[in-house]
């Protein structure tokens, strides 16, 4: 079978975690049917992290110029579409993030090959590739299946899939020089602005302590964000709290907020509305403190207290302080 190719996301000089979540799931799918992984990486003269990727895959294709230190989407998918067109992968894995969003719809079109986005889960059914997508804002899964085509086009979302330890490589490593014949490109960055500088990136984070609007009013939040430092975790919310201002949207859980992967997620005063889950669906142990003891955070929660959340927080900071 062709190989599995994955296209490295990188930014500032940083892999992004997208990176290693897709090139974990390839490396499954690769024993799974016995094909290669082959990471696909654009990036500048001295941008790092090669090493890193060598070890997940079996080869590694990579183009090196300045132009490409940062994303450049007119050569990414000049350079991609080429790449693509010459090695012919049975299956490309692009990350489901602004960047992809950019590249893949555009490489679809260059290369003439199925596309589907923001992928949750991925196996392959008689030599064609299954996806599990969520619809309707997260309320229900669909399960797509592709006509035959020469090779598939897959955006993962992020946080679907780990990113685990993998050794699979050293990959062999071959060097592409930018065609001579590329058009020069219609755009140029000339710097990151991050809407959230300076404020928390709470994907990352391995502990959250989350409220919603169960928390009452904008002054409680201090309690709750001394309970947060008092466990040394990351204080994050849903959206009405954005809504009413109480916390910036960077904090904000779910569909049109962010998906988080913490190994704690301790949710008070949260409903549990299918928006807000299908934000916490990479989460390790859910808690949930709610009065309500028939409010749908219960069904994810590994444990539920039914329970004022101010008596919970106090008797949290009393056996942690004390
Ligand atoms: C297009 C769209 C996108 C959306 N995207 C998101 C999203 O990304 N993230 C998101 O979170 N929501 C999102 N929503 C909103 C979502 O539908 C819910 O309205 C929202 O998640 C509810 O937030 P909540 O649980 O904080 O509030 P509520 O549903 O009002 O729940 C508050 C809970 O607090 C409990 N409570 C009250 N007081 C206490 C107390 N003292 N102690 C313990 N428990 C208490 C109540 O029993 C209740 O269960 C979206 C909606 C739409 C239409």
């Amino acid at each position: 079978m062709a190989d599995i190719f994955v296209v490295i996301e990188h930014r500032l000089g940083e892999l992004r975690e997208i990176s290693l979540q897709m090139l974990t799931k390839a490396d499954e799918l690769g024993r799974k049917l016995s094909a290669g992984v082959t990471a696909v990486l654009l990036a500048g003269p001295e941008d790092g992290f090669e090493n890193e990727i060598a070890v997940r895959a079996d080869r590694l294709i990579v183009c090196r110029h300045d132009r490409l230190k940062n994303y450049d989407s007119d050569w990414s998918k000049e350079l991609l579409s080429r790449i693509i067109a010459e090695h012919q992968p049975f299956l490309t894995l692009i990350g489901h993030t602004p960047w992809g969003l950019d590249l893949a719809p555009a490489l679809a079109v260059k290369t003439g090959r199925p596309l589907a986005t923001d992928c949750l889960e991925i196996a392959v059914t008689d030599g064609r590739p299954e996806v599990i997508r969520q619809i309707y804002g997260g309320k229900m899964f669909s399960r797509i299946a592709f006509q035959e085509a020469p090779g598939y086009l897959i955006m993962v979302r992020p946080g679907a899939f780990p990113a685990e330890q993998i050794q699979r490589g050293p990959a062999q490593v071959v060097k592409l020089e930018v065609p001579s014949d590329l058009a020069p490109s219609r755009r140029e960055v000339f710097e990151y602005v991050d809407s959230s500088a300076g404020e928390v990136d709470i994907t990352q984070a391995e502990l959250l302590v989350s409220i919603g609007r169960g928390v009452g009013d904008e002054e409680n939040i201090l309690l709750v964000k001394e309970l947060a430092d008092l466990m040394g975790g990351t204080l994050s919310c849903s959206r009405p709290v954005v809504d009413k201002h109480w916390l910036s949207k960077a904090h904000q859980v779910g569909t049109s907020g962010k998906s988080v992967k913490p190994k704690v997620y301790l949710a008070l005063g949260i409903s549990g509305a299918f928006q807000h889950l299908a934000g916490i669906g990479g989460a390790g142990v859910v808690l949930a403190v709610n009065k309500d003891d028939k409010a749908p955070i219960f069904r994810r929660a590994d444990y539920g207290a039914v329970a004022d959340l101010f008596e919970v927080i106090e008797a949290l900071k009393e056996k942690l302080k004390g």
